[in-house]
């Protein structure tokens, strides 16, 4: 397929102060965009000036939320250039996702070779200091006006980019944790390990409760027993119990992060041992008591690493160390994997594709 470039009729202002820099709040100049329809594919790809889409309001997207997205990264290294962390990666999970939401899948490659198009084009909207690098958000959605209850018919699949200020502004900081004793967010069989909108949307409400008591973010147990942890907000979280890295397994319920995937793989560079296993509450609030459990985070690419200062479930409180400080383990994976993504330290791996 060709990718179309269409003009720029002007330019917006750039934010020159970059510790001003939000998140997800200003776009930049272009989006990549494409369309399918039944019976011709995927077609019209072009990167054009970013506006916003003329919808039917009975676009399907809008009733049913047949709707999929992706979040990645791109940096800018100290020799100016650019990188992309692992994007293949995200590629393949939102097919993964087209496919259990009834959408087309896209070419992935084509789609790397589009990104990476628009990222050029946009270079000078990638951040230069520490910390601040370009969200990436691909998204496709169900176009086609109709009611009923069935795929639709005709999509737009989009990139969009921002640049984002550093998360961590005054070093990393430990969070409180409400863990949910009523609010599920997944159950077997449904849409856990998929990256689609209704899962956002459905766990609204548990963290607007966390915050109404003062916690950051809600941690997720089992739907099922409601006993086992699965996710924090949305992030995959990990634990330091008897020195080992335990997190969650791929179970269906969970989202296949590729940051747990790539701090999984650096825990075992440092010679941890690394245990893929259901870990329950109780195990939480044992551990942290014995001393067994030592540290634990969330991990998520925006931003990387969030470690856990206190767990809460119901009339019980946890707190890991003086709950202030963020631990040893966790450090040292925040400082590697952001080492890696910034060009600091080697990338064994090669997960960094270079612009
Ligand atoms: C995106 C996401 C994650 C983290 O995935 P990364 O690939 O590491 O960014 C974890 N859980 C949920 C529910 C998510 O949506």
């Amino acid at each position: 397929m060709d990718l179309q470039i269409l003009p720029l009729e002007k330019l917006k202002p750039h934010i020159d102060d970059e510790s001003k820099l939000t998140f997800g709040k200003q776009f930049t100049d272009r989006m990549f965009v494409m369309k399918y329809k039944t019976g011709q594919g995927w077609h019209d790809a072009r990167i054009q000036p970013y506006q916003p889409f003329s919808l039917d309001p009975a676009a399907m997207v809008l009733h049913y939320a047949q709707e999929i997205f992706e979040g990645l990264k791109a940096f800018r290294r100290p020799d100016g250039r650019i990188a992309l962390f692992r994007p293949m990666d995200n590629f393949r999970r939102f097919n993964h996702s087209a496919r259990r939401m009834c959408m087309p899948e896209i070419d992935e490659a084509f789609m790397l070779k589009s990104l990476k198009e628009l990222i050029r084009l946009e270079a000078d909207w990638v951040p230069r200091s520490e910390g601040t690098s370009l969200y990436i958000r691909p998204a496709m959605i169900a176009s086609e006006p109709m009611l009923g209850v069935r795929p639709a018919d005709e999509y737009l699949c989009y990139i969009i980019v921002c640049p984002v200020g550093a998360y961590y502004k005054g070093g990393l900081a430990p969070v409180k944790i409400w863990i949910s004793d009523h609010y599920v967010r997944a159950a077997d069989g449904g849409t856990g390990e998929v990256k689609t909108g209704g899962n956002y949307a459905a766990s609204l409400l548990a963290a607007r409760e966390a915050s109404a008591n003062g916690y950051d973010q809600v941690l997720w147990l089992d739907a099922k027993h409601k006993k086992y942890v699965e996710e924090v907000g949305s992030m995959n979280i990990c634990f330091i119990y008897d020195g080992k890295l335990v997190t969650s397994p791929l179970a269906g319920t969970i989202l296949d992060g590729i940051t747990r995937r790539s701090i999984l793989a650096l825990a075992k560079d440092l010679g941890m041992e690394v245990e893929q296993r259901a870990l329950s509450v109780e195990e939480i609030f044992s551990g942290a008591e014995s001393g067994r459990l030592s540290e634990a985070f969330g991990t998520g690419t925006a931003v990387v690493v969030s470690p856990v200062g206190q767990f809460t479930y119901l009339d019980r409180t946890a707190v890991l160390g003086d709950g202030k400080t963020t631990g040893e383990v966790t450090r040292k994976l925040y400082d590697t994997l952001t080492g890696i993504q910034y060009g600091r330290v080697p990338d064994p791996h090669g997960w960094v594709d270079l612009l």
